[in-house]
């Protein structure tokens, strides 16, 4: 039988309701296991946090854990996850897994005690996903509500996820039908991520965070623009001030689907002060890929023009 390891982090495939009606996690995989019908797997129980606690360290500390079942003989690894900020994980997961096995994230969108629990049923599909010869190859994925994404481009909705499907799931297995872009960085990643920080503008917004990013050792910023990457006159101030400090700053967008190019006024402002534009990466993953840019000592222009 395929080896397939389950690494359990938390998030709301693991959570049950306390007495004043608050979600935390409280089931390790044994019992994730056991609801999903699927027992007899070698669980590691690493983490049981809130996704929206999980950040760097965290990602590290996951990324050693597959990597240890792995070298330990799994021929898969299941990861389950809090759906909160498991684009950022999953993303980062496949920048650092260079190998065929797949890994695959999953979680839930309904509480682990409610009466319609869909984590046992994603578990189910997660594991025969990873434990299928036919997803070799596919690297780091995640499966939710049978629908199995390429990390890259994914995103949290109000009702599951919206990005690059690249197959389907069930417990008989997958079902590939799209090709997965796989941003990868030729010499690997030098070094532990960088802290890179998120700005937020808005109608009159100043510099006051960007300046206080750049105080507190940012290396990268990603500024949310407005629309097609403008911001006002003091934030494009603030991008002069801090590219010319070697901080790099990346262009979103604030607009959902909006594409980023310099073609008003104030986003040439952004560009001519040195910042890069984010062409359709929304702003958790853009930070992600920037992360692992500076990680690399790659060029940051080149790589958000190839991958984001
Ligand atoms: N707050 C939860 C988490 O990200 C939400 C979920 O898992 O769906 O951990």
């Amino acid at each position: 039988m395929t080896r397939v390891v389950v690494v359990t982090t938390g998030g709301t495939i693991a959570t049950s309701t306390d007495a004043d009606g608050v979600a935390r996690p409280t089931h390790g995989g044994t019992d994730l296991l056991s609801t999903a019908g699927t027992a007899n797997r070698r669980v590691v129980d690493l983490l049981a946090l809130d996704s929206s606690e999980i950040g760097p360290p965290e990602w590290q500390l996951i990324g050693g854990a597959v990597a240890a079942a792995i070298g330990d003989g799994a021929h898969g690894v299941v990861v389950t996850h809090g759906t909160d900020t498991m684009e950022e994980t999953a993303l980062w997961l496949d920048l650092v897994h260079h190998g065929p096995e797949p890994v695959v994230l999953t979680g839930a969108m309904r509480s682990a005690d409610s009466p319609d629990a869909d984590g046992p049923g994603n578990l189910r599909d997660a594991l025969a996903v990873a434990g299928d010869p036919r997803a070799e190859g596919t690297g780091v994925t995640v499966c939710m509500a049978g629908t199995v994404w390429q990390p890259l481009g994914l995103t949290k909705t109000g009702s599951g996820f919206t990005g690059v499907a690249i197959g389907a799931a069930s417990p008989d297995g997958v079902v590939l039908d799209g090709v997965k872009r796989r941003p990868s960085f030729a010499g690997g990643l030098a070094e532990a991520p960088p802290r890179v920080d998120v700005v937020a503008t808005y109608a009159g917004s100043d510099a006051v965070a960007l300046d206080a990013c750049v105080a507190a050792g940012a290396r990268g910023v990603v500024l949310e623009a407005m629309g097609s990457g403008n911001a006002g006159p003091d934030v494009v101030d603030g991008v002069r001030r801090a590219t010319a400090r070697g901080v790099t700053v990346v262009v979103s967008t604030r607009v959902p689907g909006a594409r980023v190019s310099a073609r008003y006024g104030p986003g040439l402002a952004l560009a001519e002060a040195g910042a890069v534009p984010v062409p359709v990466l929304g702003t958790p993953q853009a930070r992600v890929l920037l992360m692992a840019a500076l990680a690399a000592g790659a060029d940051v222009g080149d790589v958000f023009t190839e991958w984001a």
